[in-house]
């Protein structure tokens, strides 16, 4: 197999991943302590051990959030 086509199938791996993840999960705000869902691409956010940099839509502090499994 070529190998442009492996890094091909590759990414589609990736971003089917991250898209069933964030359909998945949702958020907590560390600093209010709001749960909010956000329909988004992981991939486009910096995300690291279950965290990702988000705006809270109630506090409007852009840190990183708490990942929860499940939906609201
Ligand atoms: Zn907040």
């Amino acid at each position: 197999m070529p190998r442009t086509l492996i890094i091909i199938l590759f990414l589609i791996l990736v971003i089917l991943y991250s898209y069933f993840v964030s359909k998945m999960t949702h958020y907590e705000c560390p600093k209010c302590g709001t749960h909010f869902d956000k329909n988004g691409w992981d991939l486009l956010k910096p995300h690291f051990f279950g965290k990702r940099e988000e705006k809270c839509p109630n506090c409007g502090q852009s840190t990183f959030m708490i990942r929860h499994i499940g939906k609201i």
